[in-house]
């Protein structure tokens, strides 16, 4: 059976609406997994972001009853949770939605979700909501979420940010989901000096990954520390670590769609120097990946 990777949001730091950006999308990081076909199967999701906020909306249109949801957060900044009070699941009453991800220092994850909705900025809290909801944390092991073996590696990001590694337990392709991860040098993050080696074993093999690229390389000296990489190492760490498809992710909230076409072709154009059999692609909002599911 296949599974189905759909982009809800592909834009890094805050929502960038607009024509300039209306071809790549606007909306920050959400990508949902689902198996096809079966109805009872239970979907995943991958960050909060704006874009959420649709993948909801169709939910509701397809008229599901009840909804079980798991969603696995990268990490807490805004761009990755923005979108969760306005998940249309989390209002209706026979619905689930168990949240997963790391905390943050000793703040834990639902006190951080629960400062989002505070009554001085938004309407409802999250005890309000109608939906059973449960948070719980993810510290870098492994675990059985749905239909998927998932592992997760610490990366290279302000604050406790975790990238996943989702392989069906039926066998098949595997999807790695690394966004926000400063891959160059720069920036003070928690992890040991091997994490480089750790990090290309974690991702070996991948049919896909999709990864940060908010930056080119000439942006990225002027943003050394921020966390984040550039389009030429997300290709050079494809390569290393002999991923099948790179998708380029987490778009710059300035770059407009005829530069990100641009982007994209220097990409691809390094990926083929490489000569190893890499396929790079930009995700671009609404569209779909379909993965072989074993
Ligand atoms: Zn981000
Ligand atoms: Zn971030």
């Amino acid at each position: 059976m296949a599974y189905v990777l759909t982009f809800w949001g592909t834009r890094g730091s805050i929502p960038s609406p607009g024509g300039l950006t209306a071809r790549y999308g606007g909306n920050t990081p959400c990508v949902s997994v689902e198996y096809k076909g079966g109805d009872g199967s239970r979907l995943l999701v991958l960050d909060a972001g704006t874009g959420i906020r649709m993948l909801g909306k169709q939910l509701q249109e397809r008229g599901r009853s009840e909804v079980e949801v798991d969603l696995l957060l990268s990490h807490t900044h805004w761009d990755h949770i923005q979108g969760l009070p306005f998940f249309a699941p989390l209002f209706g009453g026979s619905n689930a939605v168990r949240v997963w991800g790391p905390k943050q220092g000793d703040v834990a994850l639902e006190s951080i979700l629960r400062r989002q909705m505070e009554p001085v900025v938004f309407p409802v809290p999250l005890d309000g909501l109608a939906a059973q909801l449960t948070v719980q944390h993810i510290e870098g092991e492994s675990l059985a979420i749905g239909d998927f073996d998932v592992s997760t590696i610490r990366l290279r990001h302000p604050g406790n940010t975790l990238g996943y590694r989702l392989t069906p337990k039926a066998g098949g392709s595997s999807l790695a989901y690394v966004t926000d991860n400063e891959l160059g040098p720069g920036g003070e993050y928690e992890v040991g000096p091997g994490w480089r080696a750790d990090f290309v074993r974690f991702l070996r093999g991948a049919d896909v990954l999709v990864h940060d690229s908010m930056f080119t390389g000439t942006e990225l000296n002027q943003h050394r520390g921020w966390g984040h990489s550039s389009f030429e190492e997300a290709v050079a760490l494809a390569v290393e670590a002999e991923v099948k498809h790179l998708v380029l992710f987490h778009h710059r909230p300035e770059r407009d769609d005829a530069a990100m076409d641009e982007l994209l072709d220097a990409a691809r154009q390094m990926g083929q120097a490489a000569q190893k059999p890499l396929a790079v692609s930009a995700a671009i909002e609404g569209t779909e990946l379909t993965l072989d599911g074993g």
